[in-house]
């Protein structure tokens, strides 16, 4: 029994919080930098949309603080999943299903696929 799929669905929070927090940053920067008075009354396309973005980037990070609270419950030593039995592998369902959508990332392994 490995645990694999947890240290590589580590990896795939860990990068996407890093490039959410990235944009959110650009995204401060853009909005504060839209407030210069020198700006006011200049076209400039796509302002509105900036707090959009930065809205997203911070329901993202929430997302991914839950997936990773997610992840601790179904550790090795607190795993329940099976009804009963301790499993403590890659046989995990709700981590199977957590990885699905990065299925495309390298490293990906085929039987992590939802069952
Ligand atoms: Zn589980």
């Amino acid at each position: 029994m490995t645990h694999e799929l947890t240290a590589w669905l580590t990896k795939q929070i860990d990068d996407a919080e890093t490039r959410t927090r990235e944009l959110l940053y650009w995204a401060q920067q853009t909005i504060l930098t839209l407030k210069e008075p020198r700006l006011l009354g200049k076209e400039i396309p796509g302002w509105y949309h900036w707090p959009a973005v930065e809205r997203a980037c911070t329901e993202r990070l929430a997302e991914l603080a839950a997936m990773r609270q997610i992840l601790a419950d179904h550790a090795a030593d607190v795993h329940r999943c099976d009804g009963g039995d301790f499993a403590t592998g890659d046989d995990c369902p709700i981590k199977q299903q957590m990885a699905a959508p990065h299925a495309a990332q390298p490293g990906y392994r085929t039987e992590w696929g939802p069952q």
